[in-house]
């Protein structure tokens, strides 16, 4: 018998949803692309600059495998500053290649062939195949509008059994912007220590917290010893290429990622890890006013969506709305196909995020107000000429 080339777990893995509709963008002149999820602004200049003269002096070195002391020390004091969270540095901290790579080691350190994970949908692309690539199970919790896109206690509850070892949770959340306060986040919290689940906390939106302060998880009481904590520098910072991202979470979680870290990155590169120190130390300026400036296209494409009969709830978070598009009567794929033919805008169809999702499309907001107008415009010109 013929051996496979690939692995069968590889080869029954899907494609993201978002990198094959945006294999037909390229190519393409003049698309307003309100597709992928990275910010349009570039990092800030005091950012690039430490990142530049870390080379320059001639940083291009190894770091530890658990990234330099000197960043997770200020790692330790922005966390313990902004949100009151004490990590220790040796033991309870691992620098990251970005979220994706702190995601993946969390559940490489945790998940047992038929584990289950919780993962309340639409969720962001890779979760669910990355689980199953760990040989655990993905359970999905589907979220709907009229719980604002947010998993219920209820919910939460039904879906435990003797399985489920971890939660993940995401929010602010990518695609819907849905984010959690801090009752509701206890309500879960709850559920999950009573079953004794650890929880994965993907909190790489909580500085586009819009409407109210973001309560990460782990400083609910009691919370910080079965949570893993992920967050980095993609998104408030503007850092998406620079790939660094961090993890906190009890000492042999931690342990666990960083044996896996050691033998697969071995470490973030140091340029970046210089641009990071830079970042925490200070950047609090910058990343204000690209909050103040998502938040004002976040205005004008949720009321540019109701007006043309779009309805969409405004997302309490990320760069992202999620608006329905049921009164098309087309499919989400057809509906995303047909607006970027017909008038050269990029969208995401729902069901890259959820098979449920049919009814919905992804826009991003990270692009210039000018660049929103007129994809506004132009999705008004497609409703009307069906
Ligand atoms: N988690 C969520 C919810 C995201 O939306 C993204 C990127 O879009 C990531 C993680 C990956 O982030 P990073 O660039 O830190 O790997």
């Amino acid at each position: 018998m013929e051996k496979s080339i690939v692995s069968k777990q590889v080869e029954q893995m899907p494609w993201s949803g978002i990198r094959v509709f945006f294999d037909l963008v390229l190519g393409m002149k003049d698309v307003i692309s309100l597709g992928v999820g990275e910010p349009d602004f570039v990092t800030p200049w005091n950012i690039r600059e430490a990142g530049i003269y870390s080379i320059e002096s001639g940083y291009t070195s190894y770091t530890s495998n658990k990234g330099l002391l000197e960043l997770r020390q200020e790692l330790a004091r922005y966390l313990y500053k902004k949100h009151g969270l004490e990590y220790d540095v040796e033991e309870e901290m691992l620098i990251t290649v970005g979220v994706s790579e702190g995601f993946d080691l969390t559940l490489r350190a945790i998940i047992e062939p038929g584990d289950k994970v919780l993962i309340p949908r639409p969720c962001y692309v890779s979760y669910g195949p990355l689980v199953e690539l760990q040989g655990g199970r993905a359970v999905y919790l589907d979220t709907k509008i009229d719980c604002g896109f947010k998993v219920t206690p209820k919910q939460l509850e039904s879906a435990i059994d003797r399985r489920t070892k971890a939660l993940l949770l995401n929010y602010p959340c990518n695609p819907t912007g849905a984010s959690y306060k801090k009752k509701e986040l206890e309500a879960l919290y709850k559920i999950a220590r009573k079953n004794g689940l650890i929880i994965i906390s993907d909190e790489i939106y909580a500085d586009l917290t819009y409407d109210f302060a973001h309560t990460p998880l782990a400083t609910l009481s009691g919370a910080k010893e079965r949570t893993v904590y992920l967050n980095g520098f993609s998104k408030a910072f503007a850092m998406t290429g620079w790939r660094i991202g961090y993890a906190c979470g009890p000492k042999e979680i931690i342990s666990a990622m960083t044996k896996i870290h050691q033998y697969t990155m071995m470490c973030v590169p140091i340029a970046s890890q210089m641009a990071a120190i830079e970042a925490l130390r200070r950047s609090d300026k910058s990343v204000l006013d690209m909050k103040k400036e998502y938040k004002r296209r976040r205005a004008l494409v949720v009321s540019g969506l109701n007006e043309m009969g779009l309805s969409c709830h405004m997302p309490e978070g990320a760069f992202y709305v999620f608006p329905s598009i049921k009164k098309s009567g087309m499919s989400s794929v057809d509906f995303a196909s047909k607006l970027l033919q017909e008038e050269k805008v990029a969208v995401v169809p729902g069901t890259a995020f959820s098979p449920m999702a049919d009814d919905n499309i992804r826009i991003s907001y990270a692009s210039s107000l000018d660049n929103l107008k007129e994809a506004m415009a132009r999705i008004g010109n497609f409703l009307k000429s069906r």
